[in-house]
């Protein structure tokens, strides 16, 4: 890697509160004496963002002008978390702020604070496509960000009364948002229904109806880089505003209809993770950013030309599908080649082929998307010719290849019915990825077995990563200034695999209590953020213990609250002595998808465990449990340094990746984790003696499944699960009501598809050890040194370098 240079500190303090200053007054309309904190953070961030400006034009010049070929990363989702801190690093002006703040009379913690999260994503893989952002223009490599800039992102969650999650709009948009800026003169024309006809032997499609697709460009700062990319993200906006007609007739809701059907493509972010939902509206969604996006690919590549020659295009960009949301873009590109540019048919699909590349995020088969073939009809007629098309010469390529009918039948992109987008994404493009070793191997050996079979060349792995930046650097500044004493440099910011050198001072006591007393800052932090965000009483004298992420059945938040139940059990029994209890608080964060009926169930019962643990006092300093409402990034830059156990307990071979599990034990908390996803690569690296595993193998949740599973047996055989789910069923957490968690408890004894009863008995026996080891800070905090130490491998400028060598085959700007 070159040497990179940090940029000399533009301003003094004094300057930067002057443009501050000069924001609030010229484009606030505020004087400085009038401002609040609200006004200042705007002003603030419009500030930074102009010192980012010239760098964003020289990186678009030479990505452009130079021979380095572009990423083009084409993502639904772009979870990206609040901006101002990170601008500020990146753009070297921590410091400068925060005296310029001080100098206005505020703090900087308050004006950070003021800064409204943007949650245009539902979880990890749209925190995976930020943290990639992020990495590529720390890497100074050439990239852009396309996705929608969704008017209304996932939901903001409540707890009612009951427990139960409330979904509120999130109305990120209500106040003003300096950071994005809309670029009325490069909109894209993006088209819908009608009909295909032939004109003069040539098929022409002729659309129903068009929306406006206008770009919204974000800033992506790399860290000491002085490169800036840029996320675009596309508003949907109407061409007809306006019926004046019908307006004129009073038909006032008429007269705003075509608005409204035009921007309502922009307006929500689905609130679904790991589930397929088939809806018109998502199709919509998912065309109407891609197919903006390639256009706007070709405007930037080839300015003011009218023929240009496209066949160079993959030497320009290429294009990374994140997950199977952006795979129309295959058709569409096909479709732009040969209707829009007349190229042939070969010509085009060669081009194709070339400039795309699909990550696979799954293993759930019920994941993947597939769509009728007739809303493709209805709403993209000529894109269903071209996939056809794409399927009969798919057929004969296997039949060439000698694949059997029947195994090719299996394979087919289109069925006549529907459409399967993995399998045209692993077809039309050049590369396939899963997200970790294990879950890469499993597409090859189950998911897309047959097309790695028939083409084993396109087949790699890019183990997920996480940016350093956001989640060392900014969630965790003591962890971050011990790491740089100890390694006598601040380098590993972007190199984190330096990290390595903290394994010797794994053995040096005084560093491992330093270590300590940084992690006991955090929980003391995080106890201050609790009262201030969710008005809780925490004892920072307990073992922080906890599990954020989606809630998913496959994740298995039951096992952990089961585990949870049976403890409070066993505490108000008297089966443990007092002597023997391990203070713990148990933190939950997780957003259920709305019509996700047992994942919301699930939560009430967290939330009613919760009160009713917290409540008693026989269990009072023992054991405490939380439910916190709205996981976020904000949450997770917060709780995230304070956990000292983390929890990883997904059914092994469900959880593609996890990136959670990463953050966590960058931020030296030990993991209790299955053989799942990167759970695999994190133990591997950090040491088996510094990992708390237990649970069934992939081999083993197999060979189960193909016996028979009879969850039943598991209640009947551990008393300690009997109990626990005993207590569910008889009404200890709904007030006596035993009807309360029914289809949970049923769920549980008669299908429990993901097998949390049968690894209950050795989740809940590995608790011994984890309190064993806790009961020993300086061995368990010596273990948790080393969790850092060895865990450099999962930075995100890791996983970007990876795709650089193994699919991408580009670089950095000279
Ligand atoms: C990292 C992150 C996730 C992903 O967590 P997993 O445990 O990998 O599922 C989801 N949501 C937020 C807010 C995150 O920061």
């Amino acid at each position: 890697m070159t040497e990179i240079t940090a940029p000399k500190s533009p301003v003094t303090s004094a300057e930067f509160a002057d443009e501050i200053r000069e924001q609030l007054k010229y484009s606030q309309g505020v004087t400085a004496e009038q401002a609040t904190a609200a006004d200042v953070y705007v002003a603030a961030a419009k500030a930074v963002r102009n010192h980012l400006a010239d760098a964003w034009f020289t990186t678009q010049a030479d990505t452009v002008n130079g021979n380095t070929k572009a990423v083009g990363y084409l993502s639904a989702e772009f979870l990206m978390g609040k901006q101002l801190e990170n601008a500020l690093l990146n753009a070297g002006l921590t410091e400068q702020f925060d005296e310029a703040v001080k100098s206005l009379g505020f703090q900087p913690k308050d004006i950070v604070d003021a800064e409204y999260e943007p949650g245009l994503g539902n979880g990890g893989l749209g925190r995976l496509a930020a943290c990639f952002i992020d990495s590529l223009a720390s890497l100074g490599v050439p990239a852009f960000g396309y996705g929608i800039q969704y008017k209304y992102g996932i939901f903001k969650q409540k707890f009612d009364e009951d427990g139960k999650q409330v979904e509120t709009p999130d109305y990120w948009l209500n106040n003003e948002e300096p950071w994005g800026h809309i670029d009325y003169n490069r909109d894209q024309k993006v088209s819908f229904g009608g009909e295909v006809v032939e004109e003069d032997g040539k098929k022409v499609w002729k659309p129903a109806w068009s929306v406006r697709a206008v770009p919204v460009d974000y800033l992506v700062p790399g860290y000491k880089s002085q490169r800036v990319n840029t996320l675009r993200l596309w508003t949907a906006k109407s061409y007809d505003e306006f019926d004046l007609l019908a307006f004129n007739k009073s038909e006032y809701m008429d007269a705003v209809k075509p608005q409204v059907k035009a921007e309502n493509i922009s307006k929500i972010l689905y609130p679904e993770d790991s589930t397929k939902v088939g809806k018109e509206l998502r199709l919509e969604q998912q065309y109407f950013f891609v197919s903006a996006s390639l256009h706007d690919a070709i405007r930037v590549f080839y300015p003011g030309q009218d023929k240009p020659d496209l066949t160079t295009f993959p030497n320009k960009i290429t294009f990374q599908l994140n997950d199977t949301h952006p795979v129309i873009g295959i058709p569409e590109l096909m479709r732009i080649l040969i209707d829009e540019y007349g190229y042939d048919w070969d010509t085009a699909w060669g081009v194709t082929q070339k400039t795309f590349n699909y990550t696979c995020h799954t293993l759930l088969p019920e994941a993947l998307e597939v769509w009728p073939a007739s809303l493709i009809g209805e709403l993209l007629p000529r894109h269903l010719e071209i996939i056809e098309k794409i399927n009969e010469q798919f057929e004969a390529e296997l039949k060439a290849k000698g694949v059997d009918e029947a195994t090719a039948k299996d394979m087919a992109i289109y069925t006549g019915d529907s459409v399967r987008m993995a399998y045209l994404a692993t077809y039309g493009g050049s590369h396939v990825n899963g997200v970790a070793e294990l879950h890469s191997q499993l597409l090859k050996d189950v998911t897309l077995k047959n097309f790695s079979d028939a083409y084993p060349d396109k087949f790699t792995n890019v183990t997920n990563g996480v940016t350093p930046r956001r989640f060392v650097k900014l969630a965790n500044p003591g962890l971050s200034d011990l790491i740089t004493e100890g390694l006598g440099t601040d380098k590993w910011v972007s190199d984190l695999e330096m990290l390595e050198g903290l394994v010797p001072l794994a053995q040096d006591d005084e560093f491992v209590k330093k270590f300590a007393a940084v992690k006991a800052a955090n929980k003391h932090a995080f106890v201050g953020f609790a009262k201030d965000h969710y008005g809780l009483d925490i004892d920072e004298n307990t073992m922080f213990n906890t599990m954020v992420k989606r809630l998913h059945e496959y994740k298995r938040q039951s096992l952990k609250i089961l585990a949870v139940i049976s403890k409070y059990a066993a505490i108000k029994n008297g089966t443990v002595s007092a002597d023997d209890i391990l203070p713990r608080t148990v933190f939950f964060g997780a957003k259920a998808a709305p019509g996700y009926y047992l994942a919301k169930m699930t939560i009430q019962l967290i939330n009613n465990v919760s009160k009713v643990v917290n409540n008693d006092p026989d269990v009072k300093g023992k054991l405490a449990v939380h439910m916190l409402p709205n996981y976020n990034i904000e949450m997770a830059q917060n709780l995230i340094p304070a956990t000292e156990l983390d929890e990883q307990i997904s059914q092994a071979g469900k959880e593609a990746s996890g990136t959670g599990n990463m953050k966590f034990a960058l931020n030296g908390a030990l993991t209790v984790g299955t053989l799942d996803g990167a759970n695999v690569e994190i133990r591997e690296r950090v040491g088996a003696e510094n990992f708390f595993l237990f649970g069934m193998t992939v081999e083993e949740v197999d060979k189960l499944y193909a016996d028979g599973y009879n969850p039943a047996k598991y209640y009947e055989a551990d008393p300690r699960l009997k109990q626990a789910i005993d207590l569910v069923a008889g009404g200890t957490f709904s007030n006596g009501d035993r009807n309360a968690y029914a289809p949970l408890v049923s769920d549980w004894l008669t299908k429990d598809w993901f097998m949390t009863l049968a690894d209950f008995s050795a989740y809940a026996d590995i608790q011994a050890e984890i309190e064993k080891l806790y009961r020993d800070p300086l061995e368990w905090n010596r273990k948790a040194v080393l969790n850092v130490a060895n865990s450099g491998f999962f930075s995100s400028d890791r996983s970007i370098e990876d795709y650089l060598e193994r699919i991408w085959h580009t670089g950095p700007l000279a």
